[in-house]
């Protein structure tokens, strides 16, 4: 097994912050698997894909043509040629994207493109079900939560550094509906893998946080 360190956790625990940060310092590939699932999302709903039909779910992940290029901030998301890396971060590409990763077509195009991705090695995986499914021989494994409403907060924020303003209540609403769908769906649901080391990050800022899993890897 190359070296893959996975991060999971729910919507807004600060795993996209803290995975870049620790992905530059190792000088690791960062793999960021929900804009992949936002990506899709995307690219069903430019098709108008019907979900509830297998065939027609089929055919769109034949044709779907997803790349990830390394960015400064955000990873690059290009569909077929095109960059959607904006058009998939808004609130509304999230609860898609929660919706098409329910899918077990889906769920397994993605962890194929993952562990294609993993298998280069030197690679801080992030996502929902890293530890459990796609690499669950990593030997380093996080999982990084944060209290509802501070998660909230971090989103509300982050929204609005892209220009989409939102309420704190429509986005509390709506975390708390996708990590209720996320974490009790049957595939590959949002859990910490056994292994993996929890992390509370309501009050810890993003780089202490790294700092503390240096640590972990240092003595690991
Ligand atoms: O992390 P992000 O908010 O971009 O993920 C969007 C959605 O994609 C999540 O709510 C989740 O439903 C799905 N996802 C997943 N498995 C992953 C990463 C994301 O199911 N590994």
């Amino acid at each position: 097994m190359q070296t893959v360190i996975t991060i999971d956790g729910p919507s807004g625990g600060g795993k996209s912050t803290v995975s870049r940060m620790l992905a530059s310092q190792l000088h690791y590939a960062y793999l960021d698997t929900g804009a992949m699932y936002r990506a899709v999302g995307l690219y069903a709903r430019k098709l108008g894909t019907d979900l509830e039909s297998p065939g027609q779910v089929e055919e769109m992940l034949d044709s779907l043509e997803l790349s990830l290029l390394p960015g400064d901030g955000d990873t690059r998301v290009l569909l077929g040629g095109e960059d959607v890396s904006e058009a998939i971060r808004t609130a509304e590409m999230g609860m898609v994207a929660s919706r098409i990763s329910a899918l077990e077509q889906v769920r397994v195009k993605l962890t194929e493109l993952q562990r294609e991705i993993g298998a280069k090695g030197c690679v801080v995986a992030e996502g929902r079900d890293m530890g459990t499914v796609v690499f669950p021989q990593a030997r380093h494994k996080f999982f990084l939560s944060a209290s509802a409403e501070e998660r909230a907060k971090r989103r509300v924020q982050q929204l609005a550094e892209q220009g989409e303003v939102v309420s704190f209540a429509e986005i509390m609403a709506q975390i708390e509906e996708r990590d209720l769908a996320d974490s009790t769906r049957a595939l590959a649901p949002l859990k910490p893998a056994e292994d993996a080391i929890i992390i509370d990050s309501s009050r810890i800022p993003a780089q202490g946080v790294v700092d503390f899993i240096m640590d972990q890897l240092a003595a690991a």
